[in-house]
């Protein structure tokens, strides 16, 4: 063991004063006097691992591979005093090695630690609420999503926490599924580039992020114990591909598994997952973590490479000691499990013993979340509303939500945050108050049904909204005589344990479509103008009222700046470029997972030798959609949709002009170009697709697949941009099931640019000559029983 003693420390020291050029890198953890190599932070990673591993006792190797537990009063201790309050977990301290806990905390729309701590301190500690991770999709701007990672990273780091528990990457597989807000989109590509682009900013500051939850875990309900059962093509290219992405170009530190079986096996006992699919292929280098309490067999998620329990219990220490101790489990599996801990542990703040201040810039990041949640509005429908004319000074705020907006869902994805800034606060920063009358109605009834809300009967639990307040024709024609335009908010919640429902949330209420009906007559009968605001975490029905109202704003839940920056959208300071990441259908019916969610019960047999608990219960559920998730399947099976994948209005109107490819033969890659210009009168920004149809003729494809995007830079009125969208070999391959490869087919290919999936504004061509299989894979994760999958008779 190379060391260096007291002499040679005083000579390193002399040398790095005299030399500044060659910091002092040895810091002595131990406390012992004497520098070893792990202390050298000019020694490589592996050099500085090599040397502590055999310092470790078996205990210790337990220690780091099961979490410190986590205060949660009345239900478990954190063995070790959380150092943030309010902190999810964190990893053991080996105190004699000099080795500190990495503290991990919530995420993804921001950082959640507790807002207060104890009497004597007088200082909060409140986070920026970002955008949820939906209108992050929704600008389609990767540069702006990194911006938002940067901001939340700084947070992270300032509170004394080294790792995110995010981005969370999961598909909008159904719009019922209680944390869709937490998620970007239906389509892969578009959530993993930008999972991608969070984590790059996150972890820009010398901090972690916690890619979650892998895999295919799309559902709330029995959330710790569904069963999915997947095509092994369809996990590829829809469920896994996201992660793919996001992990192979931007490495996260930390991945977490999720709750849910896949085709049988547990996501944190599953190592086909988890070392065959993460590292073996796709060459993942840092730690894997449970989901909180996920899995039953400690042992087998050591074997499967979930190298961290969380929030770990001692229960499960003395499982994993003893199965070491009884030749169970092998050492040598808790030793690559510990090292890979280590080896983040060792680039943490907390390692670096970095002085954090508490004190992060929460206005400068306000501003970052006003901007991202301006970029992330979506105009569904403008007929002359919008935006304000300067005329229109008198505004009337109906709805409940207009004057209490929801910055982002419920659960662990909850922010703390100081403030949120309701549509009427919004405006009323931009000197247009809204009317004082109906404003003094709904603050009162809100208070009054406030008051009559039940308890939380736990601490997560999601209370059901207050009722819409009733809105008569006589209120609504007052109203309409004495201001100039109204806007009516909607809005919905739902998070972390529970998914949403059909009646009353995916469809409106019947309180609620009595109040667009009553205040649309009333305000169209004047001659002015009605804008519906949208303050919802994911789709819900719009085609049957839609009808009724001028504009339709999707503003979805946009942080704590959500009011100003929806304002900056409503009075034109900002041009919407937001487009969708996920369609919106007529009906719940036409979403094609709609017949199977949210699961089905197992037999009674099954159920019994799994003790009875989950008797009636969804227990497993079939993705018999297939890869035909989204607007995969509304192009493939000409359904009539709401609102398209891809489709956004704007203020001004764009040309798409010289589509060309770099040329009409695949070999590695091709280029697109379109020039985009801005056709109207007033600047804006465009976000453009690129669509490819495959011939699918070997195999069942998709009507078209998004394979790259761009956004215009603010354009003037009259000013042109080129836009360019490179495509690569594994973008256009699928997987062929039966080869365990993702594989090319030849045959003509169609490059589709567009405005929308259903908008598409020029094609291109180009052959592929030669079958081209791009990745042989490994025979893993495969269904064991029958799954009736959709496929397209082409
Ligand atoms: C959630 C995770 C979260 C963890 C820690 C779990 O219940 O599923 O997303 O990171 O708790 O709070």
């Amino acid at each position: 063991m190379k060391t260096l003693n007291c002499i040679g420390l005083v000579l390193l020291i002399l040398t790095a004063c005299t030399k500044t050029e060659s910091p002092v890198a040895f810091k002595d953890l131990n406390g012992n006097g004497t520098m070893e190599i792990y202390e050298d932070s000019n020694a490589s990673l592996d050099e500085r691992l090599d040397d502590l591993m055999p310092r470790l006792s078996l205990e210790d190797k337990v220690n780091l591979v099961v979490g410190t537990g986590m205060a949660m009063p009345g239900f478990m201790e954190s063995e070790v005093a959380p150092k943030v309050p309010g902190q999810a977990g964190a990893t053991y301290p080996l105190d004699s090695l000099g080795i500190p806990s990495i503290i991990l905390a919530d995420g993804p729309a921001g950082l959640r630690i507790q807002p207060t701590r104890d009497s004597t301190d007088t200082n909060t500690y409140y986070c920026t609420a970002f955008p949820i991770a939906t209108v992050l999709a929704s600008s389609w701007d990767i540069n702006l999503a990194e911006k938002v990672g940067k901001a939340m990273g700084e947070e992270v780091k300032e509170y004394g926490v080294d790792v995110l528990l995010a981005p969370a990457i999961n598909i909008h597989r159904n719009p019922l599924a209680g944390r869709n807000f937490e998620y970007y989109s239906e389509d892969p590509l578009l959530s993993g580039l930008m999972a991608a682009a969070v984590v790059t900013g996150i972890e820009s500051n010398g901090v972690g992020t916690s890619i979650k939850h892998f895999a295919a875990n799309n559902s709330e309900t029995s959330r710790m114990s569904l069963n999915t059962i997947v095509s092994e093509r369809a996990l590829r290219e829809i469920y896994l591909r996201g992660f793919e992405i996001a992990i192979k170009s931007s490495e996260p530190w930390t991945v977490m598994s999720a709750y849910n079986s896949i085709n049988g096996i547990t996501a944190s006992e599953n190592k086909d997952l988890l070392t065959t699919v993460l590292r073996d292929e796709w060459g993942y280098k840092g730690f894997v973590m449970t989901d909180w309490f996920a899995g039953l067999n400690p042992i087998a998620q050591m074997q499967a490479g979930n190298d961290v329990i969380m929030p770990g219990t001692p229960q499960h220490k003395e499982a994993i000691l003893n199965a070491v101790k009884n030749g169970v489990l092998e050492e040598s599996v808790l030793d690559t499990n510990a090292r890979r801990v280590l080896s983040i542990v060792f680039q943490s703040p907390s390692f670096e013993g970095y002085e954090y201040s508490d004190k992060p810039d929460l206005k400068g990041n306000a501003a970052v979340a006003r901007q991202a949640a301006s970029e992330g509005i979506i105009l569904l429908k403008n007929e002359g509303a919008l935006p304000l004319a300067s005329e229109s000074k008198k505004i009337a705020a109906f709805g409940n939500g207009s004057y209490e907006f929801i910055a982002g869902g419920t659960g662990s994805g909850d922010v703390n945050e100081a403030y949120t800034v309701s549509l009427v606060e919004g405006l009323a920063n931009a000197n247009l108050p809204v009317a004082t009358d109906l404003k003094e109605a709904y603050e009162t009834y809100m208070a009054a049904e406030k008051a009559k809300q039940p308890e939380k009967k736990f601490f997560f639990e999601l209370l059901p909204p207050i009722a819409e307040r009733p809105v008569d024709a006589a209120e609504a024609q007052a109203q309409a005589k004495a201001t100039d335009i109204a806007f009516i908010t909607i809005g919905r919640n739902s998070g972390e344990f529970q998914d949403r429902k059909t009646e009353g949330d995916f469809y409106l209420t019947a309180a609620e479509k009595k109040m667009i009906t009553t205040v649309a007559d009333a305000y169209h009968a004047e001659g002015k103008k009605v804008v519906l605001i949208l303050n919802i975490g994911n789709v819900i029905e719009t085609a049957s009222w839609r009808d009724k109202v001028d504009a339709i704003v999707l503003a979805w839940q946009g942080g704590q700046e959500a009011g100003n920056a929806l304002t900056d959208v409503l009075v034109g300071k900002v041009t919407p470029s937001g487009k969708l990441a996920t369609t919106f259908t007529m009906t719940y019916d036409d979403v094609p997972s709609s017949k199977t969610f949210p699961g089905e019960a197992i037999p009674d047999a099954d159920e019994v030798k799994m003790g009875g608990f989950s008797r009636g219960k969804p227990m497993k559920i079939s993705y018999e959609d297939g890869i035909y998730v989204g607007y995969r399947y509304y192009n493939t099976f000409d359904k009539t949709v709401a609102y398209p994948f891809g489709y956004g209005l704007s203020y001004t109107t764009f040309s798409y002009d010289g589509i060309s490819l770099s040329s009409d033969k695949f070999e590695r890659e091709l280029t697109a170009k379109v020039k985009i210009t801005n056709t109207g009168n007033t600047v804006g920004k465009e976000v453009v697709q690129l669509y490819v149809s495959a011939p699918g003729e070997t195999l069942d494809k998709p009507e078209l697949e998004l394979k790259g995007f761009a956004k215009t830079g603010l354009l003037e009125a009259g000013a042109s941009e080129e836009l360019s969208i490179t495509f690569n070999a594994k973008s256009i391959a699928s997987f062929d099931t039966d080869r365990s490869s993702w594989v090319v087919e030849p045959g003509t290919y169609t490059v589709k640019i567009g405005a929308s999936s259903n908008d598409i504004k020029g094609e291109a061509t180009f052959t592929v000559d030669a079958e081209i299989v791009v990745e042989k894979v490994n025979k893993v994760l495969a269904p064991t029983e029958t799954l009736n999958e959709l496929t397209a008779t082409k």
